[in-house]
């Protein structure tokens, strides 16, 4: 079948993006969903900062690719095999298929999914190759997703059931930056209730963990982001203090934070991170610095400190059961998601979207619809 999406044919064109347009809306062929596969109409995709990475070209990826990895959407059609998704189904999608074979997957963090995250930077489904293709030529996937479509055929292992009255835009802002922010704290950190945390960038994914911490009853809480309107959201939506990266953290919180939390994505906010971190501290990374970007710091202070430095990646646990605790907590009232989406635009505005969240200052969360 036929479908608009946003098609990336070369990474690192200059910005600004509203001339050089490097995501072109091209009508792609899907083929049809394949064994244990499903077609999904794509009503919801966020503008996540690795979407501008693999523009920007500081996270390569194999082109020609369709971009996005964040969305959501509804159920269109099922391989015979998918017993247990049916057309009309709500869905939220997670970038990483998890096999369910494998040593992580085994050892019960599906989000470390060896199998999975090969395909992914092969540019493929988990049961390998590609979907897409624009004028015969394959076009790769982008995560096992590529949701900047109007439509998209993904493995059902990419996919987990939402209700149908969980807004679409929140249920695709739960597959990246709820799964990767919460679950930096919840299964990273393992934050307790009373520990201090500090979380650096006010992202979508900052913003998710700065929430996270607030469930996980953190106390006292701090927000370090250089863009004011991002701190005042962080002081309504729970944070004790918010403060430019530029002030001395320990003139809030005498020895540094517990737990830190660094969403930024470079290695010169992981060191500050790391550096603001209180003796027998943990400091948990889930930015993605460009492969060049290298961290230096004393490392006699991991040991003298008796520091913890450690990775994350997609909230270091199952999503299959993470996200329908968001679902929860959200109807509790405990995670107000939709109060990081700063603005709704059309598909067709994905390249002024990347210009928006390149310049940094005026959104938390972009969604583009397909539709
Ligand atoms: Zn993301
Ligand atoms: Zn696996």
């Amino acid at each position: 079948m036929k479908s608009l999406a946003a098609l990336l044919r070369t990474a690192g064109q200059p910005t600004p993006y509203r001339q050089t347009r490097p995501l072109e809306l091209v009508e792609i062929d899907l083929e049809k969903p394949g064994e244990g596969e499903v077609l999904v109409k794509v009503t919801a995709a966020g503008i996540c900062h690795s979407d501008l990475s693999v523009v920007n070209g500081s996270r390569p990826r194999p082109t020609p690719l369709i971009g996005g990895h964040e969305g959501a959407g509804i159920v269109e059609e099922v391989d015979s095999g998918v017993k247990d998704l049916k057309p009309g189904d709500a869905v939220a999608i997670v970038f990483l298929p998890s096999c369910g074979e494998c040593e992580q997957c085994r050892e019960g963090v599906p989000a470390y999914c060896s199998v999975g995250s090969a395909a992914n930077v092969k540019g493929e489904l988990i049961r390998g190759g590609s979907r897409i293709s624009y004028k015969g030529e394959r076009i790769h996937h982008y995560n096992g997703v590529s949701c900047y479509s109007q439509y998209m055929v993904l493995d059902r292992r990419s996919l987990v059931p939402v209700p149908s009255d969980l807004p679409i835009e929140i249920a695709a802002i739960f597959g990246c930056a709820f799964l990767t922010g919460v679950g930096a704290v919840r299964n990273g950190a393992k934050v307790p209730a009373g520990a201090s945390v500090g979380v650096w960038g006010l992202g979508g994914v900052g913003m998710a963990a700065l929430l996270g911490a607030v469930v996980a009853k953190a106390s006292p809480i701090i927000a370090i982001d250089p863009v004011p309107m991002k701190r005042a959201l962080a002081l309504e939506l729970g944070a004790d203090i918010a403060i430019d990266p530029s002030e001395d953290i320990r003139e809030h919180i005498k020895g540094g934070v517990e737990f830190a939390i660094e969403a930024v994505g470079k290695a010169s906010a992981l060191k500050h991170a790391y550096e603001s971190t209180a003796r027998a501290g943990t400091t948990v990374t889930v930015g993605l610095p460009a492969p060049a970007d290298q961290l230096s710091f004393s490392a006699v202070s991991l040991v003298t400190d008796v520091k913890t430095l450690k990775g994350s990646y997609l909230g270091s646990g199952d999503p299959r059961r993470d996200i329908p605790e968001f679902v929860q907590l959200w109807r509790d009232g405990k995670l107000p998601a939709e109060k990081l989406i700063t603005k709704v635009r059309p598909l067709t505005e994905v390249n002024e979207s990347m210009d928006e969240l390149d310049d940094a200052q005026n959104v938390v969360r972009q969604i583009v619809q397909p539709h």
